[in-house]
């Protein structure tokens, strides 16, 4: 690592581990790109895109889009970055397949991951928070009910005319359950693949928010302010 803004990260973990939230607070911590698979299709399903009406039933029912599909549009996305500039993927990879795919890619480019943050949090925990959880219709900004309302925030605090708040359909508990088994058998495996070639970093996601992001700062040496001390 030469440049904080030239990390190139993954934040792996299962769905509700707070990737999205996480990723939020580094981009203004580091300034660097945010590359969310599950936006990219959100993206393409709110455009009725080809590829967005592809993903759309994978998506429903909480299974994994086809590699064909996904491991382009993601690439595709990060070619777009400058070479210079770093990147935070959210969500992907989610099997070996596209670990090894997203390898290739980088190795094309002269480039590696400098780390994988692994954000642990249980299956009980999982479900609370995906069934309490609301995305911004614009930016996709995960937000919670509120703990003693209940009640959603109604307007995004990140979008200069306010973005819509909603749930997603997929946070409903049938697909909740078969995102956290599709994430135990074919995402957690790419776990290893990384602790092989050292990438691999643990923190614990049942923290406050806060505490999570100070953790995760710790693990990249870097200070809030994105200066990376010599290590
Ligand atoms: P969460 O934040 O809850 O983990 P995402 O927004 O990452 O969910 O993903 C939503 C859905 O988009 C997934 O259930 C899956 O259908 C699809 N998806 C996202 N990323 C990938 C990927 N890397 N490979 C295959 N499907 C994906
Ligand atoms: P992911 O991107 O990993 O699927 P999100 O960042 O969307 O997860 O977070 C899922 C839900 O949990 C959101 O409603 C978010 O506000 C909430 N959340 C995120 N991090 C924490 C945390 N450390 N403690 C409590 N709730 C959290
Ligand atoms: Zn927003």
């Amino acid at each position: 690592m030469t440049a904080a803004n030239g990390i190139r990260l993954v934040l792996f973990g299962p769905p509700g581990a707070g990737k999205g939230t996480q990723a939020q607070l580094l981009k203004e911590s580091l300034g660097i790109e945010h590359v969310s698979s599950g936006d990219l299709f959100r993206h393409h399903l709110s455009n009725g895109t080809e590829l967005g009406e592809l993903a759309r039933g994978y998506m429903s029912r909480g299974e994994l889009v086809p590699d064909e599909v996904t491991i382009g549009m993601v690439i595709d996305r990060i070619g777009g970055i400058a070479d210079s500039a770093g990147f935070m993927l959210d969500g992907f990879p989610r099997n070996t397949a596209q670990a090894q795919a997203l390898e290739t890619a980088l190795l094309e480019r002269g480039q590696r991951l400098d780390r994988v943050v692994h954000i642990q949090v249980e299956n009980g925990e999982l479900i609370r928070r995906l069934s309490n959880r609301y995305i911004c219709r614009v930016c996709q900004r995960p937000y919670a009910r509120d703990a003693d309302t209940g009640a959603p925030p109604k307007k995004c605090a990140d979008c200069p005319d306010g973005g819509d708040i909603y749930q997603r359909e997929d946070d409903t508990e049938g697909a909740v359950v078969n995102r956290l088994s599709v994430y135990h058998q074919e995402t957690a495996p790419v776990l290893e693949f990384y602790r092989q070639r050292g990438l691999l970093a643990d923190v614990s996601g049942e923290q406050t928010i806060d505490a999570v992001h100070h953790s995760v700062l710790r693990i990249l040496n870097v200070s809030e302010l994105g200066a990376v001390s010599k290590s």
